[in-house]
């Protein structure tokens, strides 16, 4: 019985392959390491090539799990956003080294646009800022300085994509695609737009022909070739990581946000049909596609979640394993004055203060272990909060909070979050949530269900729900000595 869903997670770090049941079990995963580039400070690159290559051999690996290549519905496929890709169309193979979302190089291209005024009128747009994180400029790069793909380009026979574009046109032999997430990420779609925009492609100075159809994230997106896997298996969902895992925990509706803690914490808001327009440089882009009805999300993030719990450990000493933090943090009453600002790499969303510095506030005699642990937990709370407020500010207040990530494990933490932000959080059993956001899509768009929300619905799983119930005095004050303290920040 064809019914398992294959999902292709291709990350930063590694690249996988997925198998789900149809009721979204997960059933088994392949995974190998890519290789990180680093020719110069602020560069980051990727092969390509590699990255095809072990995405196809991932999921060669884990098909007789599912008793073959007949035995699988549809394909999903998510991957990290903004890398770009350029490859020849006639020959199939990349001209030159992917460049990493991580990657740097093009903040004179950038700094150059807002000098030159074009800010404003892009962030209505494109949802985006200026920022050498997305794919646009990364291409202009490319065509500036990389001669095989400036000739491609004269030729006519140059491809530029993300990620998931790329593999698809490995799967399919040739379709030259992108998923309307992954091209909201790229400066060249309008939220509003259907293609990718000339005009848009004008500033950039990259050519509309190189670029891709943007397609829909669920349903009949494209076939792979029969001579990969022994049969055509379709290709039913696609998208970026982060609007991925924001389907997985089931945002479908406004107001519902699902925040990632890793390292950074990464969070998004469904905002339904309407266009988000930030006035807190927060960004704005497409959540979902399907039969052509665009939905929006809000996006923000936190530069330091999970480095902070690293940083107790590596620097200070305080903890052996960032699971401990949750015992010391239980361990007290209260933090006894301490708070941190984990302002180590400066301050993100929504302070954007790139030369804050972090502080400890409240330290005495009493200040020991425990109460810093506390204090670190305590700070995602706070920085989540003030997400919250900018947020609410721009037009979506948080219904529920469903929290991933690695640190999503601390119980502690995800309780406090509930707290402070007031709302219900929500924290799923499975926590791979960014390639059942992908599975979801697929199940959906290959018809083992009506729609996204009955396959949401059926394939979720099960979840821990934390309850605010903080003492308003105790909140408030919390809140006030935050504030204080990010001043000293
Ligand atoms: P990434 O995907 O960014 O590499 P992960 O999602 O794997 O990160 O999360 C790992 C981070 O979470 C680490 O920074 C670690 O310090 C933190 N972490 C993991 N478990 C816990 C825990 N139980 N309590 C607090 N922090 C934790």
């Amino acid at each position: 019985m064809s019914d398992y869903i294959l999902v292709l997670d291709e990350g930063t770090t590694s690249t996988r392959a997925m198998l789900f049941a149809a009721d979204g079990e997960y059933v088994a995963s392949a995974q190998q390491e890519l290789t990180q580039h680093y020719p110069k400070s602020g560069w980051v690159e990727h092969d390509a090539e590699e990255i095809w290559i072990k995405t196809l051999a991932c999921a060669v690996e884990i098909l007789p799990k599912a008793g073959g290549a007949a035995c699988i519905a549809a394909i999903g496929i998510t991957n990290q956003r903004e890398t770009v890709v350029a490859w020849d169309k006639s020959t199939g193979e990349p001209l030159t080294r992917a460049i990493v979302w991580q990657d740097r190089r093009t903040e004179p291209i950038c700094s150059e646009l807002r000098d030159a005024g074009h800010e404003a009128d892009v962030q209505k747009r494109t949802g985006l800022l200026l920022d050498p994180y997305f794919s646009g400029t990364k291409m202009r790069w490319m065509l500036d300085n990389v001669p095989e793909v400036r000739a491609a380009a004269e030729k006519g026979t140059l491809a530029l994509g993300t990620v998931e574009s790329w593999l698809t046109f490995k799967l399919t032999g040739g379709a030259h695609v992108s998923d309307a997430s992954n091209a909201s990420r790229t400066l060249l779609l309008e939220l509003a737009g259907k293609g990718f925009d000339e005009g848009l492609c004008d500033l950039f100075g990259v050519p509309h022909a190189a670029l891709g159809q943007v397609i829909d994230m669920s349903g009949d997106l494209a076939v792979t070739e029969k001579a990969l896997f022994g049969r055509e298996i379709p290709v039913a969902g696609m998208a970026g990581d982060q609007q991925s895992a924001t389907i997985g925990q089931a945002c479908l509706s406004p107001g519902q946000t699902k925040a990632t803690y890793g390292t950074g914490a990464f969070v998004l808001t469904n905002q339904g049909s309407v266009i988000p327009k930030s006035e807190n440089r927060l960004l704005g882009t497409v959540l979902s596609q399907i039969a052509g009805e665009r939905t929006y999300a809000i996006e923000g993030s936190v530069f330091v979640a999970g480095s902070l719990v690293q940083w107790l450990r590596d620097s200070l000493g305080i903890v052996e394993v960032a699971s401990q933090t949750e015992e010391l943090a239980r361990s007290i009453p209260d933090s006894g004055g301490v708070t941190i600002v984990p302002a180590l790499a400066g301050l993100g969303a929504p302070h954007w203060r790139a030369d804050a510095r972090g502080v400890i506030t409240g330290l005495s005699f009493a200040s020991g272990k425990a109460e810093l642990a506390r204090a670190a937990l305590e700070a995602m709370a706070h920085q989540t909060y003030d997400l919250e407020r900018a947020f609410a500010a721009d037009g979506t207040a948080w219904e529920t909070l469903r929290i991933d990530g690695g640190m999503a494990a601390n119980s502690w933490m995800a309780q406090d979050l509930a707290d402070i932000l007031d709302v219900p959080v929500e924290r799923p059993g499975f926590v791979e949530t960014t390639a059942l956001g992908a599975a979801m899509l697929a199940a959906s768009g290959v018809g083992l269900y009506p729609d996204l929300a009955s396959a949401a619905e059926a394939m979720r799983g099960e979840l821990t729900r934390f309850t605010p119930g903080m003492d308003r005095a105790v909140r408030d004050d919390r809140l006030a000595r935050w504030r204080r303290a990010l001043e000293a920040a």
